[in-house]
């Protein structure tokens, strides 16, 4: 039987083995375990084996699971879609957000941000390969969103973040990641301090590796096969 300390550990693995062989540290790639449709129990058990941030991807079902664990120094990112009448508790109980497409959403994040917290931690979500999703900035249009929420005060913009169309071929996967990466060094270029390139799930974490993603998002390979909902 597969634990999720097991797996968790077997992920570790894949990611210094990618990170290697690239030239890179393994310390500079951060593990964001995705724990949407898993229980307070699975994550308790990731915590147990080490694991500090989550991510999830329905307010709604990660409200009751933030309540359940008050016990743990857990770090919150909400990587689903955002809907503007709907930010309100996403800007009360994360420390990062990484879907952001639109510069309303973002200033309302910036509003509703509680003072007593850190700024929030904000990924722009950019649209490179056309996916079937309709979320995501064109790249066309990133520098004026970055320059829009850069400008926010209850924010602070980190990086990019990317869901490519899922492919197999590592090429094609690569080719997707590095568009994201290029964007990136566009935008530090133009006097944006980014550090974060938020991109690689369970199926193609290496290629993102290979391209320079500091955050790996990843569930199944975690915690296992979800249910279709
Ligand atoms: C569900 C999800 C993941 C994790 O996907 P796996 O293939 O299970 O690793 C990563 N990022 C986002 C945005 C997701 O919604």
């Amino acid at each position: 039987m597969t634990t999720i300390s097991n797996a968790l550990q077997a992920v570790r693995e894949r990611i210094a083995r990618a990170a290697v062989q690239c030239g890179r540290a393994p310390a500079s790639i951060a593990l964001l375990a995705v724990s949407k449709t898993f229980g307070p129990d699975a994550i308790r058990a990731a915590y147990a084996a080490g694991q500090i941030a989550f991510g999830e991807s329905y307010a709604q079902e990660a409200l009751p699971k933030i309540a359940a664990l008050p016990d743990l120094d857990l770090e919150w990112h909400f990587i689903g879609p955002l809907q503007s009448n709907k930010t309100k508790p996403i800007a009360e109980h994360f420390a990062w957000v990484h879907g952001v497409d639109r510069a309303k959403i973002a200033q309302r994040l910036s509003e509703q941000r509680p003072a007593g917290l850190p700024p929030l931690n904000i990924c722009l979500q950019v649209n490179v390969s056309g996916e079937a999703s309709k979320s995501g900035v064109e790249p066309a249009e990133i520098t004026g969103l970055a320059r829009a929420v850069a400008a926010l005060p209850r924010i602070h913009l980190r990086g990019l973040m990317a869901i490519p169309a899922p492919t197999e071929d590592a090429a094609r996967q690569r080719a997707a990641f590095r568009s994201v990466r290029e964007l990136f060094e566009q935008l530090n270029e133009q006097g944006f301090a980014l550090d974060t390139l938020s991109m690689g799930m369970s199926d193609d974490l290496e290629a993102a590796i290979q391209e320079g993603a500091t955050i790996v998002r990843v569930g199944s390979a975690i915690f296992g096969e979800r249910k279709a909902n």
